[in-house]
């Protein structure tokens, strides 16, 4: 897929991974919907970025903000082509202590999230009838387990089942599916975790960081912003359906494949 008028939705964008991914696409040339909940950093991020970078009021989990958000995107730049479903949270909690409504709002945010914006941006790209890309925002939590996270975690594995059955359905129409899992980034999602998962485990921040974070990586590395940017712009240009149903793993080594 050439990027040469192209246009993405990429949730979650006004922040951390998902703002780099539309800083990315914008440089490659695409144009961006900055999609967030957050709508005054969604405004700014879009200023900052510049015309090719539309703001959008998006709570992922809303049926009619999804819909409506995903048209204005395609009225404005003509299309919707590329979709990041990245908007997510972290909570952090033992399944013993963990409240239902925790349970269900980060479940809603990952999984509701990724279905409503596959559906809207699914039904473009086949009236469009010129293929498309779709990139679900997984994590190394969409491969292993951790202590403390145990909705994060089933709902970044369930993302790789709704990614093979995109890839399925997609094929006749040219729409490629795949899922990025990135290990630890620094991000406003990580920085938050760190004094929790001390506070709930009694051991320091550094400890999180060393023993737990990045303990199984090949280099004792956190995976950067640009980093999972870069795999995202290949996703979202890869040509054909040779590169579908497919999760990619960004991690310094911590889980292989
Ligand atoms: P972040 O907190 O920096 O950004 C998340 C963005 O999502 C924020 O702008 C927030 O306003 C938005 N958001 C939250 N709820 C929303 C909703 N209901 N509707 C629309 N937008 C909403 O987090 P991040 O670290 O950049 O995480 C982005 C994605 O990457 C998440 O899916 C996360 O699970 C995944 N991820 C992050 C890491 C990491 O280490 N940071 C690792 C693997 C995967």
């Amino acid at each position: 897929m050439t990027v040469n008028n192209k246009v993405a939705l990429v949730t979650g964008s006004a922040s951390g991974i998902g703002r780099t991914i539309a800083e990315a696409y914008v440089e490659a040339g695409l144009n961006v919907g900055i999609a967030d909940i957050n709508m005054d950093a969604a405004t700014a991020t879009a200023a900052e970025i510049g015309a090719a970078a539309m703001p959008l009021r998006m709570d992922v989990t809303d049926e009619n903000e999804v819909e409506a958000a995903t048209d204005a995107l395609a009225e404005h730049y003509g299309s919707v082509d590329i979709l990041v479903s990245n908007a997510g949270i972290q909570h952090i909690d033992p399944i013993v202590e963990l409240d239902y409504r925790d349970w269900k709002k980060l479940i809603a945010i990952h999984l509701d999230g990724a279905f409503l914006t596959t559906r809207a941006c699914m039904r473009k790209m086949v009236n469009q009838g010129n293929g498309g890309s779709v990139i679900l925002m997984g994590s190394a939590h969409s491969k292993v387990a951790s202590p403390l996270k145990a909705p994060y975690v089933t709902a970044k594995h369930g993302l790789l089942g709704l990614c093979r059955v995109i890839a399925k359905e997609g094929a006749k129409y040219g729409i490629r599916a795949n899922v990025i899992c990135p290990g630890f980034v620094l991000t406003p999602l990580v920085e938050k975790q760190i004094p929790e998962q001390a506070a709930e485990l009694g051991i320091s921040e550094e400890e999180v960081i060393k023993t737990m974070m990045l303990k199984d990586t090949v280099d004792g590395e956190f995976t950067t912003l640009e980093d999972v940017a870069n795999v995202a712009l290949f996703l979202a240009t890869f040509p054909t359906n040779a590169l579908t149903g497919q999760s990619i793993v960004v991690t310094h080594g911590w889980f292989m494949e």
